[in-house]
């Protein structure tokens, strides 16, 4: 029995399907990539898997349930956690107040305050817990969104470009983090559009396309089909131009 179980999912904003009739599995423990060129449905994709969105077609299943039309806090319960593109981090709060923020429905006192000095270690933001979070440098605020994920405890970690804007330390970093975290046993989905990062990954990968599943399979499959390299040719030029892509 699959962990996440996805159907025909699909969810079309006006005339644009977002997504389309995609089918997708994960086995617990599995760490997968989701590429694709940009607007290929990556991100509407995870919003409808946490429910923050809901599909006009398809189902859903998580752990057994049908959460198709369940709402985001339940699934986040159930195990769910997210790393949006859009970094749910509040800039006004200090480090420490905005882990507190997930940590508060489960721990308080000394307890909570181990955790958050356990996540700052794991997340290199170790000294950082009084600073307004709006003065970290990008890095940093992508990692403080993935400990606000982590702290759930998820059983299912999605991240949604979690190297955008940092630069090939940190993305080495980030991906050292991704592999301790599937490593623990949590099952990881990790959308990116950095080639390097993918291989560093290693894991399969699946390719969306206008919203559809465009190709599945291992690493090495993917980085050789030819119709996948002609998708991202148009894409190739932009990320070449930021130095980060080379097929
Ligand atoms: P990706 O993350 O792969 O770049 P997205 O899921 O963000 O792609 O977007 C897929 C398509 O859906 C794009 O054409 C985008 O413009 C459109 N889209 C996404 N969210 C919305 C929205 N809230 N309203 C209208 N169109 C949207
Ligand atoms: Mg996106």
């Amino acid at each position: 029995m699959p962990l996440l179980e996805v159907e025909n999912l699909s969810k079309a904003f006006g005339g644009v399907r977002a997504v389309d009739g995609v089918d997708f599995a994960l086995e617990q423990g599995e760490l997968r990539c989701i590429i694709g060129p940009n607007g290929a449905g990556k991100s509407t994709f995870f919003k409808l898997l946490l429910g923050s969105i809901k599909p006009d077609r398809g189902r859903i299943r998580f752990r057994d349930r049908d959460v198709t039309r369940a709402e985001p806090h339940t699934r986040a319960h159930m195990g769910i956690g997210v790393k949006f593109q859009h970094l749910g981090v509040y800039g006004d709060l200090t480090v420490r107040h905005n882990l507190q923020l997930p940590l508060q429905h489960s721990l308080s006192g000394e307890a909570m305050d181990a955790e958050i000095a356990r996540l700052l270690a794991r997340l290199n933001l170790a000294g950082t817990e009084e600073r307004r979070v709006a003065e970290l440098a990008h890095g940093q605020r992508q990692w403080l969104a993935i400990g606000m994920a982590l702290a759930m405890r998820p059983v299912l970690l999605l991240l949604d470009e979690p190297t955008a804007g940092m630069g090939p330390e940190e993305t080495r970093e980030t991906g050292a983090l991704v592999h301790s975290v599937h490593e623990e046993g949590v099952t990881v989905v990790v959308v990116e559009h950095d080639m390097a990062f993918v291989r560093q990954l290693g894991a399969p990968v699946t390719v969306l396309h206008y919203g559809r599943v465009f190709a599945e399979g291992p690493l090495a499959a993917i980085e050789s089909n030819e119709d996948v390299r002609h998708i991202y040719l148009g894409a190739s030029r932009t990320m070449a131009a930021r130095g980060r892509y080379d097929p």
